[in-house]
């Protein structure tokens, strides 16, 4: 009886108001609860909770909102969306975070929040489904996705400084979670790379322990062949670059397949996440298999170069000279060795080069004037 007292049931444990470590922490304790805050439609949802179109301050945004007992998701993508060095046109325009305090069944929850531009056109994965692409729109697409990626990665970075923005030394991040899911476009087609839920910052002073379990994480589905096998070389911070070079070359694959090319072969394939359809079993099965069973038949597919390769000969099935740049591109992010792929600096550059008219530096001036989000710039 003594013992059923101090048992709480999962229930209670998932609507705790106070988040473990809220009380203590003093960073935590400056968060602000935003009172003026207006979710208005659900527009995504994903593991730690939901994406809403929101008001904040009377203008719309969008408001990622985690579950109560999700906290410490909330801090990490917020520790890194919150550096002022997060700041790239492909990146998406953080604004603030706070916590809101919901009535759940008479018990006040706090949850955390995080405020961001609203990208109208929703996530790649979506408009994919939706859309083909003239060649044009593909390769600005990769270009700008290759951009934001390489931005995380690189050693400098832009900081608010008293007019307009300076160059500055940051330190690199991997994003660990690159699909298309987590591309987002805003309603003037421009595209830039969101959920920094599992980004950490390559630290080069950490020891190689502290990186020991950063390994396997992200979707299986876009996962290099290093980390479905636990073969990751922690000893060099640039393998985790590596990954997500892996994983932006199966985003281009999935752009290139929608991609219609004008007096070309008119054939598009069916937008489809990679590898998806290798797994065995219906879709409706494959819903189901969990995390585990899922990366160990990825694993056993070996997802390397001849697959991909294969893979893109559906895409090549058309041949075309712009095509086969696009692919040669892919398969030089999709090496099973992680060192003989390419930066995600060379994959921007490449895109450029078809691209004459979209000079980058012309991209960041018309970002900073187009989204003014000053009257924000002191959260
Ligand atoms: P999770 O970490 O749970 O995957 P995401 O940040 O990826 O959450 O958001 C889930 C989905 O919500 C995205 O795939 C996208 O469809 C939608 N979404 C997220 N942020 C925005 C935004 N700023 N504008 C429009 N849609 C968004
Ligand atoms: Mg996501
Ligand atoms: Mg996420």
């Amino acid at each position: 009886l003594a013992d059923d007292k101090t048992t709480s049931c999962p229930h209670e444990m998932a609507t705790l108001s106070s988040p473990e470590g809220f009380h203590e922490d003093p960073e935590l304790a400056r968060v602000p609860i935003l009172t003026d805050l207006h979710l208005s439609e659900l527009i995504g949802s994903g593991k730690y909770g939901h994406v809403w179109r929101c008001t904040y301050l009377g203008r719309e945004m969008a408001c990622k909102v985690w579950l109560s007992f999700e906290m410490n998701a909330w801090r990490s993508e917020r520790a890194i969306f919150s550096q002022e060095t997060t700041y790239h046109p492909n990146i998406v325009r953080y604004i603030h975070s706070g916590f809101i305090e919901e009535n759940n069944q008479l018990e006040l929850v706090t949850k955390g929040v995080l405020l961001m531009e609203l990208c109208s056109r929703g996530s790649l994965c979506n408009f994919l489904e939706m859309n083909t692409l003239s060649w044009e729109v593909a390769s600005r697409f990769s270009f700008e996705i290759a951009s934001g990626i390489s931005y995380l990665h690189s050693h400098t970075g832009l900081a608010r400084a008293d007019k307009g923005y300076s160059a500055v030394a940051k330190c690199p991040i991997a994003h660990r979670d690159i699909k298309s899911s987590n591309v987002l476009i805003r309603g003037n087609m421009s595209c830039c790379v969101s959920d920094l839920g599992l980004a950490i910052a390559l630290n080069p002073n950490h020891t190689e322990e502290s990186f020991a379990n950063a390994g396997q994480v992200g979707t299986p589905f876009y996962m290099a062949p290093e980390a479905l096998t636990a073969k990751i070389n922690l000893k060099n911070l640039d393998s985790f670059k590596q990954m997500d070079v892996f994983s932006l070359g199966l985003v281009l694959w999935e752009i290139f397949c929608r991609c219609e090319i004008e007096n070309g072969p008119s054939l598009c394939l069916e937008h489809k996440i990679p590898f998806s359809d290798l797994v065995q079993g219906s879709l409706l099965d494959k819903s189901r298999l969990n995390r585990t069973q899922l990366i160990h038949q990825l694993k056993d597919l070996h997802p390397d170069i001849l697959l991909i390769d294969c893979y893109l000969c559906q895409m090549s099935g058309r041949t075309h000279n712009l095509l086969s740049r696009a692919r040669i591109t892919i398969l030089d992010c999709t090496y099973k060795e992680p060192e003989a792929r390419i930066t995600a600096g060379t994959v921007t550059s490449r895109f450029e080069q078809n691209m004459p008219n979209a000079r980058h530096s012309e991209h960041d001036r018309s970002f900073c004037d187009s989204i003014d989000f000053g009257s924000f710039a002191s959260m």
